[in-house]
C-alpha cells in the first residue's frame, strides 16, 4: 500500500509504502509540549520505505526542542507539519502525521495516547531505531 501525504498546501508531500497492506494503521497521538499543541498524531512502518518532496526548501522551518535529536518539518506557508526526521549514526529515520494522510480511511487509523518524556536521549534514540521508518529518501525541488 502506498500511502500519501501532505501539507495543506502541498509543499511538503510525502509517500509512505506499507507492505503487507495494514489491516490497521496504529498511530501514536504524542503528548509532548510540541505535538499537544499542534495535535501530533504519528504514525510509522519500521520496514516501510519514505519519500519526502519538500517543493520549496525555503517555505519550511524545522524545528527541534528538548534534546534536538529530531526535525519537525514545519510548511511555513499552511502551518502542517506532516513529517518528523531523526539522523541517527549517519541515517535518516523519519515517522508520518496521520492528519496528513490523503485519502486514507480514517477507520484505518488506531490512534492511541503516547508519552515519551521521560525517556532518556539513549532510549530514545534506541526506540527510534527500532520503531521509526529506516528507509528514507527526502527531496527538494519540485519533481
Ligand atoms: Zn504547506
Amino acid at each position: 500500500m502506498l500511502i500519501p501525504g501532505s501539507c495543506h498546501c502541498g509543499n511538503i508531500t510525502f509517500g509512505l509504502t506499507w507492505e503487507p497492506e495494514p489491516m490497521q494503521i496504529p498511530a501514536r497521538a504524542c503528548d509532548c509540549s510540541f505535538c499537544t499543541r499542534h495535535g501530533g498524531v504519528w504514525t510509522s512502518k519500521p520496514t516501510g520505505s519514505l519519500k519526502i518532496v519538500v517543493a520549496d526548501p525555503l517555505l519550511v522551518s524545522r524545528y527541534s526542542f528538548g534534546t534536538k535529536t529530531a526535525e519537525f518539518h514545519i510548511c511555513s506557508r499552511c502551518g502542517v507539519v506532516p513529517v518528523v526526521t531523526s539522523g541517527i549514526e549517519g541515517r535518516l529515520y523519519a515517522v508520518v502525521s496521520v492528519n496528513a494522510f490523503d485519502g486514507v480511511a480514517s477507520s484505518l487509523v488506531q490512534r492511541a495516547a503516547a508519552t515519551f518524556d521521560a525517556e532518556s536521549e539513549d532510549v530514545r534514540l534506541t526506540r527510534r531505531k527500532r520503531n521509526w521508518i529506516a528507509d528514507v529518501e527526502y527531496r527538494e525541488g519540485s519533481a
